[in-house]
């Protein structure tokens, strides 16, 4: 069985699908070996790929207060995304991309961590590890699939473009907070 360190170390080496090309660094996540909560986002951006750890820039910072609204710190969590290689411009990843990585990494970070929350930022990551669709939809509720707790919330990254979205996400780590203090 692998760790979550060699997988990094295999990640760092991929060249599963066409993101790799152009990246400066793998973004394989990072966080405690133990951690009981997980957050899976959408790509590394710009400073992701500079430093090779994800939600680093000015969405991490945001992230970062959220964590600290529901009275967690990353510190505990393991913080990964769904493809581990920055898409060109920022674009979003392709079907084919997201299927290569996860299949590859995401499901067996999964199956190593075994999380007892995956907190999900954005549509990308929630069509990818549950099918559903809608954040709008979905946004501070627990799903429960295939015995995998999941908390849904928004992208940072929208909720630093939309002040709507930021005060909707900023509700969800309310609810967030009442949730991790039973796990
Ligand atoms: S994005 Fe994922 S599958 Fe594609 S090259 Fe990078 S690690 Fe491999």
């Amino acid at each position: 069985m692998p760790t979550l360190f060699s997988l990094a170390e295999d990640i760092r080496k991929c060249t599963a699908c066409p993101l790799w090309k152009g990246t400066t660094l793998a973004v394989p996540g990072d966080g405690p070996k133990d951690a009981k909560i997980m957050i899976v986002g959408e790509a590394p951006g710009e400073e992701e790929d500079r430093h090779g750890l994800p939600f680093v820039g000015r969405s991490g910072k945001f992230l970062d207060k959220m964590l600290g609204m529901a009275g967690l710190d990353r510190k505990n969590i393991f913080i990964t995304n769904t493809v581990k290689h920055r898409p060109p411009k920022n674009r979003a990843p392709k079907v084919s991309e997201i299927k290569a990585c996860k299949e590859l990494w995401l499901d067996k970070q999964i199956e190593i961590l075994r999380p007892t929350l995956i907190i999900i930022l954005g549509g990308v990551a929630l069509k990818t590890l549950t099918k559903e669709t809608s954040v709008e939809k979905a946004h501070g509720t627990v799903l429960k699939k295939e015995k995998q707790q999941y908390f849904v919330t928004f992208h940072p990254s929208a909720a630093l473009r939309f002040p709507e979205t930021k005060k909707k996400m900023e509700d969800d780590f309310r609810k967030l907070k009442k949730i991790t203090q039973k796990i």
